[in-house]
């Protein structure tokens, strides 16, 4: 360590819990971040700070004037060029902590390409801990499946309207998700767009997620109790019960059978109650700067480096260059995707 470091993370290191062993450990530690939303942009920032060394930030959307109200690592600038999230998150890395490797990746995590972000990264080391930062629950199986399968530990974080959750998954020790929760809630669930969200449950469910994790990648891991966290920031109640005993004859840790890695249960095309469906079928790049030209004599298209956008009345079209878009303005799966058939093809 440098004396620069150790003049930086001093208060952490005069931490008993850490000390200057656990700092060394989270200065070549890696962690990702699946979604950076509100849970996610907060873990970012306090990982960052904390001197996190790498970081692998994954997320498939860009960031939004409402998205401001709580995460925290945006700023109106970002929204005002609805740079991806996972970008904006890099770039404000770089500035809060420049020790810090941060690496954004812009895309949708599926079965078919979780592997291939997860295992093999820019970093070199591979990750130690995966914090939930997503806000659907087929992508936390899925991420599930993935850690049980890794035997990497993950941290289940969730919060809507004034209450959150929290729950350490680490594999070999603790119960999984699906020991907990045998399946994904059926029917529609509420979501941040219908139900509404305090900066207040984010910030502190994030930040107990973030705490788990410190713990693991400082090689304290023993010190993350498996109880499942609930918490109302609005009537003030706190809860902790134990977490139960990994179940034998759960299918994810106990008999092994990945079935949401495998792909046998899908993510659906819709994001998670807005007004707004995502096509992902297409797995082919595109070229923005030709569709661009293509589609700037029928209307407005504001393009950068990472995205194009496309205002067809009513609708508003986010296309990135993986070919996945965003079309906000309808819940139809069908009206999405003859709006991409007719302006970006098949
Ligand atoms: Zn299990």
């Amino acid at each position: 360590m440098t004396s620069a470091e150790r003049e930086r993370y001093s208060r952490q290191i005069l931490f008993a819990g850490l000390g200057e062993a656990g700092q060394a450990r989270l200065l070549k530690a890696h962690a990702a971040i699946l979604g950076c939303g509100a849970l996610g942009s907060f873990q970012v920032a306090a990982l960052a700070r904390a001197g996190v060394r790498r970081l692998t930030i994954i997320d498939r959307d860009y960031v939004e004037p409402a998205n401001l109200q709580r995460q925290w690592l945006f700023e109106e600038s970002d929204a005002a060029e609805a740079l991806p999230k996972a970008v904006a998150a890099e770039r404000r890395v770089a500035r809060i902590n420049s020790g810090v490797q941060a690496r954004g990746i812009v895309a949708d995590v599926t079965s078919a390409n979780i592997a291939e972000l997860l295992d093999h990264t820019d970093h070199d080391e591979a990750i130690e801990v995966i914090l939930d930062g997503t806000d659907n629950f087929e992508t936390r199986y899925l991420l599930n499946d993935f850690a049980l399968s890794r035997r990497i530990p993950w941290i289940y974080g969730a919060a809507l309207g004034s209450y959150g959750l929290t729950m350490p998954v680490l594999p070999g020790r603790t119960a999984c998700l699906r020991c907990v929760y045998p399946n994904p809630p059926a029917g529609a669930q509420p979501t941040c767009e219908t139900a509404g969200v305090l900066n207040s449950i984010t910030a502190a469910i994030a930040a107990l997620q973030t705490a788990d994790a410190l713990k693991i990648l400082a090689g304290r891991a023993e010190c993350v109790r498996p109880r499942i966290t609930t918490m109302d920031v609005w009537d003030g109640g706190i809860r902790q019960i134990e977490q139960p005993p990994p179940d034998p004859d759960c299918p994810a840790c106990g008999a092994r059978d990945f079935v949401y890695l495998k792909g046998e249960r899908s993510a659906p095309a819709g994001l998670c109650g807005r007004n707004a469906v995502q096509i992902h079928e297409r797995a082919r790049p595109l070229d923005l700067e030709r569709l661009r030209a293509a589609l700037s004599p029928l209307g407005e298209v504001r393009a950068n480096e990472f995205a194009l956008r496309f205002f067809p009345h009513p609708y508003e079209m986010t296309i990135f260059p993986d070919g996945r878009a965003i079309i906000k303005g309808t819940t139809d799966i069908g009206v999405a995707r003859s709006l991409y058939a007719k302006y970006v093809g098949s």
